[in-house]
């Protein structure tokens, strides 16, 4: 029986790797996949799934798109994988929970748990509201603790306001323990916010 999943945790805990793995793996036993992206991600370009751990990347498809396939072309994969999917809508999640529970497919989401100011995501409420299997993929801490958050900075140390969405990379994220987060400790490294 399908399952819908959710992996996740803080950047840079190697999800997009991950993915890349298991779609290698799928394949290596002649098995159909295929890596949704939601629309709202664009920062490696239009479909392209990219670890930023390791480099690695391939093509993916726009998850807007391959929900106007007819379901016998979904039906015909043998597992979805979802980057992003913090990003995607309440209405996409359910989306995942049809093709898992009457299209029988697999369906793997990857994304976080929160922005930047600690609110869930629509997305990762969502999944975390309906999905069978919940998992945490870890990073760490500048000062070795499991990293939780995602802080948002800038040369004036951590922010706190703006949008929710704001596409960047370790320029302009860093993942914290929540102590650290709470006091706004980017660590040696980075110029700290205190
Ligand atoms: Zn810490």
């Amino acid at each position: 029986m399908a399952k819908l999943y959710y992996r996740y945790g803080a950047m840079g805990a190697g999800k997009t790797m991950d993915i890349l793995k298991v779609a290698y793996n799928y394949e290596e036993r002649s098995q159909k996949v295929i890596i949704l992206k939601p629309k709202a991600d664009t920062r490696d370009g239009k479909m392209t799934v990219k670890s930023r751990v390791d480099g690695l990347e391939r093509e993916g498809m726009i998850l807007e798109s391959f929900m106007e396939l007819p379901e016998e072309t979904i039906k015909s994969y043998d597992c979805i994988l979802v980057d992003e999917a913090q990003f995607c809508t309440k209405e996409q999640v359910f989306f995942f929970a049809h093709v898992v529970d009457d299209l029988n497919v697999p369906v793997i989401c990857y994304g976080l748990r929160t922005d930047f100011q600690l609110n869930l995501f629509e997305g990762s409420k969502w999944l975390f509201a309906l999905a069978d299997t919940i998992e945490e993929t870890k990073t760490i801490c500048w000062c070795g603790k499991k990293a939780t958050t995602n802080a948002r900075f800038n040369e004036h140390g951590i922010v706190k306001t703006g949008e929710q969405i704001m596409l960047g990379g370790n320029d302009s994220y860093i993942s914290l323990c929540r102590k650290h987060f709470c006091e706004g400790n980017l660590g040696p490294a980075l110029k700290s916010g205190k």
